[in-house]
């Protein structure tokens, strides 16, 4: 099949690199085309806004998917109008507004941070007062790796929250009292049958993940089902198809749902080196309607974003059980250029990656 990518960074190299070998060609479009895609299929710039360039890309394509969520929900519809478009839009629309997103958890039961919606300076106080502090606020759209948003104790911080996120409508958190940050990563094929990965336990730096290991260790089997349901519900009430991931905090031995993607996501990139079937060849599997791969580990693993600077790839590649993947990006501070996987990581094998991670940025 040809498979249309919107979106040209890693996210769809690493879909490539799992699509080719089942025999499918990609196309990739992107406002700015990234480097990360080159030489993997057919390339092709041009805005979001310009339906008819958008309809051309796809004409030649037999489905069609997407790599980031901020795909405008009117490219994605206009798209869907034409060909498959998977992930389904609604997952865009659900995932593109925080407050939406938390609403959606809601219905399905699924437990949130207490929350408000603030569309001025004065709704944020009240929300403040309401809440209690700290809280986090954020925007209600296009916020990712942490920014778009601020932690508030006051009403002074308040204020300059509005200001500094600027003046856009807003969600205000209570904050949550976690102790570990975990995700899960489903995927459901098109006749409805959902696998779900081991948790993902993970770690972030200044807002952008830095490690992410899997399985979570010590997860009781309580709440692996508990991740299980969630992804559950969320799938079957969008006619899911393809990979989402849901980013969770644990806090008192339960879940409490922060956001979700609809996408394959960094907390999965280990699944390349440790799973049977990764997480990028099961997306392609499920919109390409083949039986999904097994989500089975072969091995624990840890994986370490690389940021900014690359390292040295000597080094690493001399330590046992690492796998280096970079994805032909120019280094710049604060910008993802590749990760290592680290199999069966031993804490000396640990230590020693992120020395070389770190000592890189
Ligand atoms: P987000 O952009 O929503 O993924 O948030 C980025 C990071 O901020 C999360 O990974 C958490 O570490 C932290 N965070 C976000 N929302 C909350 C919250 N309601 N309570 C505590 N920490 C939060």
């Amino acid at each position: 099949m040809k498979i249309g990518v919107l979106g040209s960074g890693q996210l769809g190299r690493m879909l490539a690199l799992a699509g080719i070998p089942l025999g499918h060609t990609f196309a990739f479009y992107d406002a700015v085309l990234s480097p990360s895609t080159r030489g993997l299929g057919e390339r092709c710039s041009g805005p979001f806004s310009d339906i008819a360039q958008l309809r051309a890309f796809a004409a030649p394509c037999d489905v069609i998917t997407y790599e980031f969520e901020n795909v405008p929900c009117q490219a994605a519809a206009a798209l869907a109008a034409l060909k498959p478009v998977y992930p389904p839009p609604r997952a865009l629309e659900v995932s593109q507004d925080r407050v939406v997103e938390k609403e959606f958890f809601r219905s399905l039961g699924i437990s949130t941070p207490a929350f408000r919606a603030a569309s001025s300076a004065e709704d944020l106080l009240l929300a403040l007062q309401e809440l209690g502090t700290p809280c986090i606020v954020k925007t209600r759209r296009m916020g990712y790796d942490g920014k778009g948003q601020a932690r508030v104790s006051s009403r002074e911080e308040a204020a300059r929250a509005w200001e500094e996120l600027g003046s856009v409508p807003l969600i205000v958190e209570a904050l949550v009292p976690f102790s570990r940050e975990l995700s899960v990563i489903a995927v459901r094929s098109t006749d409805g049958q959902a696998r779900t990965y081991p948790l993902a336990c993970n770690i972030h730096r200044s807002g952008i993940l830095h490690r992410s290991e899997i399985p979570a260790p010590r997860a009781p089997q309580k709440l692996i089902q508990e991740a299980h349901d969630i992804a559950a519900k969320i799938l079957n009430e969008l006619s899911y198809v393809g990979v989402l991931a849901v980013e969770l905090f644990e806090a008192g031995g339960r879940l409490v749902a922060n956001e979700m993607a609809p996408r394959v996501h960094n907390s999965g990139h280990a699944t390349i080196d440790c799973s049977v079937t990764s997480q990028f060849e099961n997306h392609i599997r499920a919109i390409t309607g083949m039986p999904l791969g097994s989500v089975v580990s072969r091995a624990p693993a840890v994986m370490y974003n690389v940021i900014g600077t690359v390292p040295d790839t000597q080094q690493l590649a001399a330590l046992p059980n690492v796998t280096v993947h970079l994805y032909g990006k120019e280094p710049r501070p604060g910008r993802k250029v590749g990760h290592i996987t680290l199999l069966s990581p031993s804490a000396e094998d640990a230590g020693a990656v992120e020395l070389l991670v770190r000592g890189a940025q």
